[in-house]
């Protein structure tokens, strides 16, 4: 039985996925370290899995879109 080191565990911080990947492997590149910044200015930092991190995408876009609209829109109060 051989014996292999060096993995890392990955756990996903929304849906409690969780992988054990070496760091060169091509899964290990699914997984991400997505950062938010909420109102205060704090940031908050989460591993996601790879559908979590298509999910965030697209969350992500929805504010992006809905930010660039209230930047546009500078003459309502
Ligand atoms: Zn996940």
């Amino acid at each position: 039985m051989a014996k292999t080191e060096n993995y890392t565990h990955y756990v996903c911080d929304r849906c409690g996925a969780d992988a054990y990947l070496a760091a060169n492997s091509a899964a290990a590149n699914d997984w991400r370290d997505v950062e938010r910044f909420d109102q205060y200015g704090s940031k908050a930092t989460r591993l996601l899995c790879k559908s979590c991190t298509d999910a965030y995408k697209q969350l992500a876009a929805q504010q992006d879109a809905a930010f660039q609209a209230f930047m546009a829109a500078k003459e309502q109060r």
